[in-house]
């Protein structure tokens, strides 16, 4: 920046500021603030019009027939779960290798989380792993699409019903990832996502249940409000009053219209915000690719991934381990994160011994997630890279 006059107004002297790259920022423009100021300006702040119509257009652009919004994904699981029933006694099947509101969700309804296994290159359960620890006592199986890359739904779904469990699918990072050429979401029996600013999507805090059964999604309406059998915002929209019942124990996971008005924008987003992240990932796939021993996510062979984790997975022939890649990013101004948790590994499931879970111990100990978002540009992925080449040597 020149001062008028064009004396350069910085100290010549004073070193460049150093470089820093966040791992991820939300895309967040003028359009959000002035969505979220024009509902509060409507006097309408809780769940609204702006909801309805955003879990419509939600619904819509993920294939399903319904969508009901709530507070979070851990919520959208804990309501996926209540609507079928599962319960003290019941075991549900979920990975270990996952954010630790998969594993909570079942704890939340008294039923018992069993850890399965992942595939070592996707990250995801597999009809074989999940096999390997159902028991007759097996009620659901909770599929994590992990950092956006799809699960294989076409053998999963025809798997679950094999068995005559019902398979949850947390899609919380997946919104934009396709799996058999249609949207993460199509032809789910159910399946729950997230809209917290670590996703690709955000409304700040926020959630959806998508389904296509519509007597799920009534059902769904009320857990998320009370059990009330109209809902607050039908009450108060009718010229008419309206005394409405409590019909079952529930819960208040209401996303309100001010999170709906930022979501809508974010919806007009998403397809140009996974071609750019798509390409970036491209790059970054392009330019490690004769670096021994690290080894970044792909595409499965059957569908395609938003990108929203990329993580690398450091094998022992790069020489160098995660821990240490991590604090040598770090130095270079570069914010990169270990990856992906393993819940039974946290001091809050010290208390459960699963089967053995090699794949998910090796992938949480050796993955490390690279910076990508949508103002990361070449020159910052270079610097990245070159940090990683060097390190290799
Ligand atoms: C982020 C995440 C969640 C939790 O989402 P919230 O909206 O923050 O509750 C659940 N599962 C997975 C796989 C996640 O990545």
């Amino acid at each position: 920046m020149s001062a008028p006059g064009g004396t350069d107004t910085r100290n010549p002297s004073d070193a460049p500021a150093p470089r820093r790259i966040p791992v991820m920022i939300p895309q967040l423009g003028e359009e959000e603030a002035q969505a979220a100021a024009e509902a509060v300006r409507s006097g309408w702040v809780a769940q609204g019009p702006r909801v309805a119509r955003f879990e419509r257009e939600f619904a819509a652009l993920v294939g399903a027939d319904h969508g009901v919004a709530v507070s979070s994904c851990t919520t959208a699981l804990h309501l996926a779960l209540v609507l079928w029933g599962v319960g003290p006694g019941d075991e549900v099947v979920v990975p270990s290798f996952s954010f630790i509101a998969t594993a909570n969700a079942v704890r939340y309804v008294g039923a018992t989380p069993v850890f399965a296994d992942v595939d070592l290159a996707t990250g995801n359960v597999t009809v074989a792993t999940v096999d390997a620890v159902r028991t007759p006592r097996t009620r659901a199986v909770i599929a994590v699409h992990q950092g956006g890359v799809p699960f294989d739904v076409a053998a999963l779904r025809a798997a679950a019903d094999r068995w005559g469990v019902v398979l949850v699918e947390d899609a919380a990072c997946a919104a934009g990832s396709t799996a058999y050429g249609r949207p993460v979401g199509a032809g789910a029996t159910v399946s729950a996502w997230s809209f917290h600013p670590r996703k690709l999507l955000t409304t700040g805090e926020g959630g959806m249940v998508t389904l296509d059964d519509p007597e799920g999604a009534a059902r769904l309406r009320r857990l998320r409000e009370h059990g009330m059998n109209v809902s607050a915002a039908d009450r108060h929209a009718s010229a008419q009053p309206v005394l409405e019942a409590y019909l079952e124990t529930a819960f208040n996971y209401r996303m309100t219209d001010i999170q709906a008005a930022i979501g809508l924008v974010q919806l007009d987003r998403l397809t140009g915000l996974v071609a750019q992240r798509r390409a970036l990932a491209a790059r970054y796939q392009d330019l490690l690719a004769d670096v021994d021993g690290l080894v970044p996510v792909r595409d499965p062979a059957h569908g395609e991934t938003n990108y929203q984790s990329f993580w690398v997975r450091v094998d022992p022939a790069y020489g160098v381990g995660r821990d240490e890649v991590l604090a040598e990013l770090a130095a270079a101004g570069v914010s990169a994160r270990r990856g992906i948790m393993a819940a039974h590994l946290e001091p809050a499931y010290a208390d459960v011994t699963p089967a053995p879970l090699p794949v998910t111990e090796r992938l949480t100990r050796d993955s490390l997630i690279l910076p990508l978002h949508h103002a990361l540009t070449e020159d910052d992925q270079d610097h990245v890279v070159g940090v990683l080449r060097k390190l290799a040597r």
